[in-house]
């Protein structure tokens, strides 16, 4: 099998083919493909794909075929203490100490 070296400035990883997932927005929508066939430098992570896997990508991303799962999504926890999901929390302790008081 031959070796590709990484192309990012003093790396010493080699690109592996590899089938990773890709998440991609398109249109406020969050679109995520797998099995996505790409060349994944097995030090630094740097991703690269084919001009045909890129063009497969677009055309995936404009015009999606039907899903072939719908999974939930989870967002990584703020760190301050004013994520969403704080902000989420407090207002549903708001609404069940509401619903305590009626
Ligand atoms: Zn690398």
């Amino acid at each position: 099998m031959m070796t590709r070296p990484c192309h990012m400035p003093n790396c010493p990883g080699e690109y592996e083919d590899r089938k990773i997932v890709r998440a991609t927005r398109f249109g406020g929508q969050l679109i995520v493909i797998e099995g996505v066939p790409a060349e994944v430098c097995s030090f630094c992570g740097d991703t690269l794909f084919t001009p045909d896997t890129s063009a497969t990508l677009e055309r995936v991303v404009r015009t999606p075929p039907p899903p072939v799962a719908m999974l939930p999504l989870y967002r990584y926890p703020a760190t301050d203490g004013a994520s969403p999901l704080a902000d989420a929390a407090s207002e549903a302790t708001a609404h069940a100490s509401n619903a305590r008081r009626e």
